[in-house]
């Protein structure tokens, strides 16, 4: 028997987690009400995960020595942190642990042009494609890009979030000077796409090969960064979600996947879906699925890291998430708390702080889950918690 056909781990035992930042947070709540240990790896001595688990080993994620430390203490690791080293799973799965999801899977949502090439050799399965792009790496590409490309957005093969290593061009001398800026490190030049809605479906997949996708969710950003999430998506049709869903479920089986999967998708104008990027762990889009849903994806990525079968992933309530950004706290230009007291006052508001000491403009520092019977609950509780929080 390898590690992959090996029976469920049980609650009391170890599982470790790559990465401390708020999504190791919600798994390590997660594992720890399903009564497992957690172990946290992070080099961040105040990392939001690292100090309500079990064990922080507090180091880099190549640190030889912690790595042995995590395999000898946890049966399984996962991680939260998409760029965290391919060979640091290599390691653990090596020293004996079962790594969920692997290296390479891991490595191919690190890099954008990696992860283009996959979703196209997908899409026979899928019906779904990327958008057209072109990999620059020389100044010859841009040479040679076809003129349909342009306008467009280069982006940088690794390392991008937020809208950040991204800089739309309209021309070849615009692109060149882009890339420059770039410093010249790999990128893909990506034609813009008439969007209509950018949505995502999280989707989970079990050792066993069994798989489970979440209601469509419907994303809106601003400045770059997730703003609000709709659960189940009201503007994508049906079709749309449906097969938005399969392709999900498709690409995680293509990868031999095991654990949450997060694909971001963009319906354009005539209703074309286009796979844009995905991300290896829970994402922000579905933290809706923690009050909304009958499994959360954080209680998912456990159950898949422990090799137990996936839990309902049904949507009991409708749901609307709000992010809270550090920007409410200088609403009146001087650091305050913001106004907690009005959105828990709310029946429907759900408010999850990631314990992060200092606010900065732009830092994710928790969300509100808003839910309800209806979407219009829903979106009311959603339109309470926006307007106190500024
Ligand atoms: P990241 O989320 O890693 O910053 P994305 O590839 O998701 O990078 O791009 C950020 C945002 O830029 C998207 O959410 C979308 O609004 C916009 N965008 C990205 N690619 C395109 C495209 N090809 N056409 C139109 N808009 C795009
Ligand atoms: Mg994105």
């Amino acid at each position: 028997f390898g590690p992959d056909t090996a029976g469920p781990i049980l609650p009391g035992a170890w599982l470790g987690m790559l990465g401390g930042g708020q999504l190791g947070r919600m798994f390590t709540h997660a594992a720890q009400a399903l009564g497992y240990k957690v172990c946290v790896l992070d080099p961040d001595q105040d990392s939001p995960a690292g100090t309500v688990a079990d064990r922080h080993l507090c180091a880099g994620y190549t640190d030889d020595a912690a790595l042995v430390a995590m395999a000898q203490q946890c049966a399984a690791v996962t991680t939260e942190f998409e760029n965290v080293p391919a060979q640091a799973l290599d390691r653990l799965e090596q020293l004996g642990a079962f790594v969920a999801p692997r290296a390479n899977c891991v490595s191919i949502a690190q890099n954008r042009i990696a992860e283009k090439k996959f979703f196209a050799a997908c899409a026979p399965k899928t019906g779904v494609s990327p958008a057209p792009h072109w990999v620059i790496e020389h100044q010859a590409d841009i040479d040679q890009l076809p003129a349909d490309l342009l306008p467009g957005i280069l982006k940088t093969a690794r390392m991008g979030y937020d809208g950040k290593g991204q800089a739309r061009v309209t021309t070849r001398e615009e692109l060149a000077a882009a890339w420059k800026a770039m410093q010249h490190v790999p990128c893909v030049l990506e034609q813009m796409l008439p969007l209509a809605y950018e949505v995502s479906v999280l989707a989970a997949r079990a050792a066993d090969g069994s798989t489970a996708t979440w209601p469509l969710a419907e994303n809106v950003h601003r400045d770059g960064i997730l703003f609000s999430t709709v659960m189940p998506s009201s503007s994508v049709s049906p079709d749309v979600a449906d097969k938005a869903r399969a392709a999900a479920a498709i690409v995680t089986g293509e990868m031999q996947y095991v654990g949450v999967l997060a694909i971001e998708f963009f319906v354009l104008k005539d209703g074309t879906l286009v796979a844009n990027e995905m991300a290896p762990r829970p994402h922000n889009s579905g933290h809706i699925t923690m009050d909304a849903c009958e499994t959360s994806q954080f209680e998912q990525q456990v159950r898949a890291t422990a090799r137990l079968p996936l839990g309902s992933t049904r949507q009991h309530s409708a749901g609307k998430m709000l992010n809270v950004l550090g920007d409410v706290w200088y609403e009146f230009g001087l650091e305050r708390e913001p106004a907690w007291d009005a959105v828990v006052g709310h029946a429907g508001a759900k408010l999850h702080l990631y314990g992060k000491a200092d606010a900065r403009p732009g830092r994710k520092m928790g969300h509100v889950n808003c839910v309800g019977a209806s979407p219009d609950e829903a979106a009311a509780a959603f339109e309470h918690a926006a307007v106190t929080l500024g």
